[in-house]
């Protein structure tokens, strides 16, 4: 093997769907935007609807139509930027349900493909996607007449249950849809941990299906194994890598693994982050190249022929704090120069 290796979970993806769904007694769909989160939307969205996962949710029509391949005929797929100028193809024929964001976009939707089912996207206060009140008032009668197959809206700071945010966007959104029909959705993963009234109809979660925070009782879905392409002892004083960053206060032992920031495994990444052989714990030291990253192998008691970065021991959580990122920025930049395995 002379590629770094990424091998996803499928058991543990379905396994974090199903304790998330226990959280409530309400449905429980799935979001699988950005190629299920860089994990590969076919393989994953397959194993949701196994599960039973009825509602799907991706960004754009190009990833719908992907996923509607992977799973076919049945589940609803939505689409978070609605209906923009170019997909009534797209829409129509992978049966792709636009989320109406905008005035524009519901005109669009009407004249483009008058009889395609639509849901509504509201904007309770984050600003980034949705019909603001005033639109929705003014449209909300035309619209409710058409009978969305949902509506629904997003919380800016469900991470932090704390925040007066979410009650905020919780009284708005009930302004906007108390007494609607159609089914409601304000829940992702933190809107889901925040409690019953945070769940309408359904709840809506990505990053906790995929192991990350602030599902903290998320199972790690991915691992990632690096090759070790060579390895060299070093004389105190010696130093590694650019910059000469890490510099040899013993005699060591340095593997040079294959992998670095082209791989997610970003520059950023400073101290404190360990490669494992095993339970066995090596810390990265210098400077992470585009291609390699050099590990303190000194206390092991053997030439490793792989370590692990990602895995049980340390999470994608650890990584993009580590990173000055979050979980979901590791999992979508670890890219394609991986060979990939799912454990089904
Ligand atoms: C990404 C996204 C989600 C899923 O959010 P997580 O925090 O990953 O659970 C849900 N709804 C919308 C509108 C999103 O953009």
């Amino acid at each position: 093997m002379s590629t770094a290796r990424l091998t996803i979970n499928l058991h543990a993806l379905a396994s974090n769907w199903r304790a998330l769904d226990a959280k409530t007694d309400v449905e429980t769909g799935a979001v699988v935007k950005a190629d299920a989160y860089g994990l590969g939307a076919g393989p994953v969205a397959n194993t949701l609807a196994e599960e039973g996962v009825r509602k799907f949710f991706v960004a754009v029509a190009e990833e719908g139509a992907a996923v509607r391949q992977a799973i076919g005929p049945g589940p609803l797929i939505c689409v978070f930027s609605g209906h923009m100028e170019g997909d009534a193809d797209l829409l129509r024929d992978h049966d792709l349900v636009p989320l109406i964001n905008s005035p524009e976009q519901f005109q669009r939707h009407l004249q483009a493909l008058p009889v395609h089912p639509f849901g509504i996207q509201l904007d309770s206060g984050m600003n980034r996607l949705g019909l603001e009140p005033s639109d929705w008032a003014a449209l909300r009668s035309r619209a409710e007449a058409l009978n969305p197959v949902v509506v629904m809206s997003h919380l800016a700071c469900s991470d932090e249950p704390d925040h007066p945010m979410n009650r905020q966007q919780l009284k708005t959104f009930r302004e906007m849809t108390d007494g609607v029909s159609a089914p409601r959705s304000l829940a992702a993963t933190g809107g889901l941990l925040l409690g019953p009234e945070f769940h309408f109809d359904f709840c809506r979660p990505g990053i906790g299906l995929y192991g990350g925070l602030p599902f903290a009782g998320a199972k790690p879905v991915v691992t990632v194994d690096l090759p070790v392409i060579q390895v060299r002892d070093l004389a105190v004083g010696e130093t590694v890598g650019y910059g000469n960053t890490w510099k040899a206060r013993r005699p060591s032992r340095i593997a040079t693994v294959a992998a670095g920031y082209a791989d997610g495994l970003h520059r950023a990444i400073g101290g404190g982050i360990d490669t494992f052989a095993g339970d066995l714990p090596c810390p990265v030291v210098g400077r992470i190249s585009m291609d390699l990253i050099t590990v303190d192998v000194t206390d092991l008691p053997h030439t490793p022929e792989r370590l692990r970065i990602l895995n049980g021991h340390q999470t994608v959580d650890d990584l993009a704090e580590a990173a000055g990122t979050i979980g979901y920025e590791i999992l979508t930049s670890l890219g394609n120069r991986y060979s990939r395995g799912y454990v089904e």
